[in-house]
């Protein structure tokens, strides 16, 4: 009978195990693993972490005792393989429950032992907060971190996938979390102009991202765990993630003078033979030639480790059968609401392995724009510039990302070209995909770039080219230029390109950009038609280079930030400090407007926020009010500004001079009675009134009920007056939603939501509104018609007409009507 020992009991050591049995039920199988389970979901232990499976038991596949039973393995737990004699063939075992030692025999011996976690050698790494993940008892670690008293905050070192993944789910406990990245940039299994996507996102969702940076040492003090960074910056947490990659667990395979690879993994042939014919290894653990550059790699997935193990068993049981063909490492990660999905070598991986290659990029919606819910998505490949040839795939967004990378994926392993993508028919329908799907634009754009119909270039090579005399040139509308472009670019609309091709000299090289590359390509072929020789399109448009440029920008920002951690520069000094934390949309804006107002000239504040819209809305109430913009930070889930009082009318912002608009104005008609929309017509009047701007409320036809005052006393009226009086809401209080109202169980749910988010009720924004300035003006037609009087409306009601309104209207900048 032949003996199959196995080392390593998850996906690679288990899966051979069962195929083994599966092909011969005369073998014997021992199974030995270190660890106290077999076969459980690594990659479910950051969910388990964040409470998204909450049943711990749902992480076991399968028990050690029922594998044994469907199996009939004899299998180990807790039992650690210390040894291989490859002369007498056999193992030697240490029972890690009570210390003991046997040794045992093995016609085949299959190694399985996965990749470890790195470990950081640095003072203060063996503190008991700092937390790998890899195993379930690592994760029941981290879980009971969690649940102790006061933990609030984390560190995530390493800012991989699994990093991302912890952070995500530490923020599903409510926890501040930090990344820490050598590098600059997350998931360098996808390239800096997709990671900036996913940066961003984290950002927006409160994670604080600290690159090119790494630790120094952890000390205690009775704050808690401190991180020293070697830029000098100190994090002060509860708790570490240490994720900064893994290394192959191969000490014995290295002890028992197996070959290894460079980074210690073993090397296998195609029959996962090791270099000694009788041991044979699979998993995380192993090096094997990339299928597209040669190169030797290993690559520490999920997917290719059970396969891996399916062959594995057929090549032993059957001898030399179909032979392995390498991993193209296809992964993919959940990053919030978004997905990152990679496939094939990135940009860096092809260079080093000295590939020459080009990348297209297009951004495009999941399914077809006109069917709701559209989300947008941005995909690149990376092809050979001579026959197209995939080397690779990125994939980023909110929806339909694993079925574009799966696509690309399936050709790249079919040694596929960018015409196989041009090519593959997808399965269309409006609420699936578009005619021509995202997949198909890469495979289209690759051709026009190798036919050289429609040449592209990346934001990378563009600042060479404006060394080298290029012309830039701009063909969205004014407007879209205007709210931001590439700088010394010249704007021509495409649709106007024809007629203004003079204002382009012919003699210099072109480079054209729209928004993602479909206008593009347009104007780029109309171009090389009319003469222009050479006219690149900037691939992935101005929404590409602006993603990259916001992340280069952050990356400075970040080291004025550290600057000022280490420093506590003066130039960041600030008198007064406004705690907006919790206040939800415009709150923040408000109080600071009421705490402006009490400032000299030239004073600063400090303001911290957490509501994330407050992100953008203090850079636009800074330009729209002429105040400065000291500093800005975003991090940990709060956001901290500091803000300089203007001294005069005309200030700078940034590097901008921006003029002070005076007295800006806006106008909104309030018609609805809806309670949604009477709360809407509010934010943005405060919103605007918090601006600076003189805000005048019309109301009007229905919108009249939100004035009405619940008790006016005995009012007196005509029979349709009285009707109506009886048909219409006495007051803000008595709104109902325009949608869900569920006999008004829907304005409860909504106070009480608003209640907990921290929203200030409908009558609080009124007040808020009033103590502002703006003007309410009832409309006295509507009034009429409706039979309302004056006396059942609030107090401070002006009564106007429709002139009333014209004249706010005719010098206001903002019109709405809700
Ligand atoms: P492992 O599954 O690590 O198993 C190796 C086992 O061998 C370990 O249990 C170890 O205790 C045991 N062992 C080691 N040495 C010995 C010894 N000397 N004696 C006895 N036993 C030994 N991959 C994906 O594709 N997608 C994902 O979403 C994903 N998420 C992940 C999330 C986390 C937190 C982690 C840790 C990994 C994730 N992975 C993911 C990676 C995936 O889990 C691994 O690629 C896969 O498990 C590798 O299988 P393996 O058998 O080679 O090693």
């Amino acid at each position: 009978m032949h003996t199959y020992i196995i080392v390593g009991g998850v996906a690679g050591g288990a899966g051979t195990a069962a195929r083994l049995r599966r092909l011969d039920e005369t073998c014997r199988i021992i199974m030995f693993e270190r660890g106290a389970y077999i076969s459980y979901a690594n990659c479910g232990l950051p969910y388990y972490a964040g409470n998204t499976i909450t049943d711990r038991s749902r992480l076991f596949v399968i028990t050690a005792q029922e594998f044994q039973q469907t199996f009939n393995v004899e299998v180990h737990t807790e039992h650690e393989v210390i040894a291989i004699d490859r002369e007498a063939n056999t193992v030697t075992v240490k029972n890690l429950k009570d210390g003991s030692e046997k040794n045992c025999s093995y016609d085949t011996l299959v190694l399985s032992p996965g990749a470890a976690p790195f470990k950081l050698n640095v003072p203060g790494a063996d503190d008991k907060a700092i937390f790998p993940v890899r195993s379930v008892s690592d994760i029941d670690a981290v879980v009971a971190k969690l649940q102790q008293p006061n933990v609030s905050n984390a560190v995530v070192v390493g800012g991989g996938f699994i990093g991302l993944e912890m952070a995500e789910n530490l923020k599903e406990r409510h926890m501040q979390v930090t990344v820490v990245e050598a590098l600059d940039q997350v998931m360098n299994v996808i390239d800096y102009d997709m990671a900036a996507i996913i940066q961003q996102h984290l950002r927006d969702k409160g994670v604080r991202l600290i690159f090119k940076d790494g630790v120094k040492s952890f000390s205690r003090t009775d704050k808690g765990l401190i991180v020293k960074l070697m830029s000098g910056t100190e994090l002060n947490t509860d708790l570490v993630i240490l994720s900064i990659g893994v290394r192959p667990d191969t000490a014995i395979a290295q002890k028992a003078n197996l070959e290894l690879g460079r980074n210690g993994a073993i090397k296998v042939d195609q029959y996962f033979t090791t270099s000694d014919p009788s041991i044979k290894a699979v998993g995380d653990a192993i090096e094997y030639p990339s299928p597209i550059s040669g190169l030797p790699v290993s690559v520490p997935l999920a997917g290719p480790a059970n396969k891996q193990a399916r062959l594995c068993a057929d090549a032993i049981v059957k001898g030399t059968c179909r032979p392995y063909r390498g991993t193209i490492a296809t992964s993919i990660a959940k990053v919030f609401d978004m997905a990152a999905a990679s496939t094939g070598l990135t940009g860096k991986q092809l260079t080093h392995a000295g590939i020459e290659y080009v990348e297209v990029v297009t951004h495009a919606g999941n399914h077809a724009g006109y069917y709701p819910g559209s989300r947008n998505l941005t995909a690149k490949i990376l092809f050979s510039p001579v026959d197209g040839k995939l080397y690779g795939g990125q994939v980023v967004g909110y929806a339909g990302v694993d079925k574009r990378i799966d696509v690309i994926a399936a050709y790249i392993s079919k040694d596929g070209t960018i015409d196989d993508l041009a090519d593959f028919e997808q399965a269309y329908a409006p609420p699936f995909s578009s005619a021509k799907d995202p997949v198909n634009m890469l495979g289209f754009i690759a051709r026009n770039h190798i036919d050289g119909s429609g040449k592209t270039i990346t934001w990378k090579q563009i600042s060479q080219l404006k060394e080298g005399n290029a012309v830039l040139l701009d063909v969205r509308t004014e407007d879209e230029h205007e709210l931001g472009a590439i700088e010394g670019s010249l704007n021509i609309p495409h649709t106007q390109l024809r007629s203004r091709l003079s204002e382009i000299p012919a003699d210099r090289p072109v480079v054209v950009y729209c928004s993602v590359g479909l206008r593009g390509y347009v104007a780029q072929r109309l171009l090389l038609q009319n003469g222009f020789r050479e006219v690149v399109n900037l691939t992935g448009g101005y929404k590409t280079w602006e993603v990259v440029k916001e992340e280069i920008k952050q990356l400075q920002g970040e080291y004025m930030q550290k600057e000022k951690e280490s420093t506590e520069s003066a130039a960041y000094d600030y008198s007064r400090k406004l705690d907006a934390c919790g206040l939800q949309c415009p709150g923040p804006i408000i109080q600071l407007k009421k705490e402006v107002d009490r400032m000299a000239a030239g004073e600063r504040i400090l303001v911290s926020a957490t509501d994330p819209g407050f992100a953008k809305d203090v850079r636009s109430w800074c330009n729209l009010t002429g105040n400065r913009l000291i500093s800005f930070t975003n991090d940990s889930g709060g956001i901290e500004a500091i803000i300089e009082k203007a001294t005069a009318l005309s200030t700078t912002s940034g590097n901008q001079q921006v003029q002070v608009k005076q007295n800006p104005s806006a106008t909104l008609i309030v018609f609805s009675n809806d309670m949604d929309k009477a709360l809407a017509s509010f934010v943005l009047a405060n919103g605007a009134a918090a601006t600076g701007q003189q805000v005048t409320m019309f109301f009007t036809f229905w919108g009249l009920s939100i004035l009405r005052k619940r008790n006016p006393g005995k009012v007196s009226k005509d029979f349709m007056g009285k009707m109506f009086g009886m048909m219409l809401p006495k007051g803000m209080d008595k709104l109902s939603l325009s949608k869900m109202n569920m006999v008004g169980m829907g304005p409860l749910m909504m106070k009480s939501r608003m209640r907990s988010k921290r929203v200030d009720q409908l009558s609080e924004m009124f007040a808020q509104a009033k103590a502002s300035g703006v003007r309410f003006v009832a409309c006295q037609m509507s009034m009429d018609i409706m039979g309302i009087k004056a006396e059942e409306l609030l107090d401070g009601i002006e009564i106007g007409g429709v002139a009333t309104y014209m004249e706010a209207a005719a010098v206001s900048t903002v019109n709405l009507f809700i």
